[in-house]
């Protein structure tokens, strides 16, 4: 018997051991489903749909396909092979959260990179060449558990620090799945959510990710060295700003010092430390009061110096301040668009 044949059936034997656990598929008579067969020919059989859980079951156990795919998108007509014939009700946001598209320590240890352009190699996951600069990086990545902790925690963070308090959501419109990659995907069942547009699903990427966020509009404000805004009583961003400082002060002094010190985090002399620590209590104070909303604090502005906007991709990037709280809170994601009709939701 060939290999191909041999986990052929393997699959099958283990889609009809398990059919008890095959999760069920929230409206399934429109989703279209996508099989990834063994025999190498054939890349996807696509536009199939199934009437109910038993029909689906029935066929995992029968070809014991290698991948199986069900749309985001609901539609009319799933199985209709001509996209703008299926008729397209809308879909269910789901955003990716992958490991490989942002930095992790671990990637020092696991993450391989070699230069085509001048042949240097290394380890970790650079944006350039550290030698000639140019882009041009063949990787070898890896996943460890480590990676996988990174990434459930973003999960976490994307629950309870956004959807659940800012968007309202429901846990039980709620999936979360290994993406069969280096991450999960979470993906939110609803339907006021699967009626969003595009461009309005681009809107919630940029909220969680802090893309463009506008701290004038958080109404926050700097003069003469005093920032002046929000207080603790305010909601979504400038709550999750004000929190995290808040998080901040609470930590020993020690602590403080050397995450202060570090030129990976604040990269504070040493004279600023000694004025930050000596104002600690009354900075927690000025926080946590609902009156009081000026705060002083020396070295420490709204903007790393020239910046109008916040943009953090890499944790090397030596900028300070008020941007740097925004890149511990956001959300590292990536979000589908609806125009990815057939979108990659694993079973798993
Ligand atoms: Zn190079
Ligand atoms: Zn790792």
């Amino acid at each position: 018997m060939s290999d191909i044949g041999y986990l052929k059936r393997l699959f099958q034997a283990y889609y009809k051991e398990n059919r008890s656990e095959i999760p069920v598929v929230n409206l399934i008579k429109e989703r279209e489903f996508g099989f990834v067969p063994w025999d190498k020919r054939t890349i996807m059989n696509r536009h199939l749909s199934f009437k109910n859980h038993e029909s689906i079951t029935k066929y995992l156990a029968d070809e014991g396909p290698r991948h199986v795919y069900s749309s985001g998108a609901l539609y009319l007509e799933p199985d209709n092979i001509d996209m703008d014939n299926k008729e397209y009700q809308g879909c269910d946001l789901i955003i990716d959260i992958d490991v490989d598209h942002f930095y992790t320590t671990c990637k020092e240890d696991h993450d391989l990179w070699y230069c085509k352009e001048c042949g240097k190699s290394g380890k970790g996951m650079p944006d350039k060449c550290p030698n000639c600069k140019k882009l041009k990086l063949k990787t070898v990545t890896w996943i460890c558990e480590d990676c996988l902790e990174i990434a459930k925690n973003e999960i976490i963070k994307l629950l309870y620090n956004f959807l659940i308090p800012d968007f309202n959501i429901n846990v039980k419109d709620i999936k979360i799945a290994f993406s069969g990659h280096r991450g999960y995907h979470l993906k939110i069942e609803n339907n006021k959510i699967r009626k969003l547009s595009g461009n309005e699903r681009r809107d919630i990427a940029d909220y969680l990710t802090g893309e463009n966020i506008s701290f004038e509009l958080l109404g926050l404000q700097e003069k003469g060295g005093n920032i002046f805004g929000i207080s603790k009583m305010a909601f979504g961003w400038s709550y999750k700003i004000i929190k995290r400082i808040e998080e901040f002060l609470l930590k020993p002094k020690d602590i403080i010092e050397n995450l202060l010190m570090d030129e990976k985090q604040f990269n504070f002399n040493k004279n600023l430390v000694k004025s930050f620590l000596n104002y600690q209590d009354d900075l927690l104070n000025t926080i946590r009061s609902e009156n009081k909303n000026m705060w002083t604090i020396e070295g420490f502005g709204l903007f790393p110096e020239h910046q109008k906007s916040v943009k953090y991709t890499h944790p090397y990037n030596k900028k300070v301040d008020f941007a740097r709280i925004v890149y511990s809170i956001y959300i590292r994601i990536s979000i589908f668009s609806s125009e990815l009709r057939v979108h990659i939701w694993t079973w798993k």
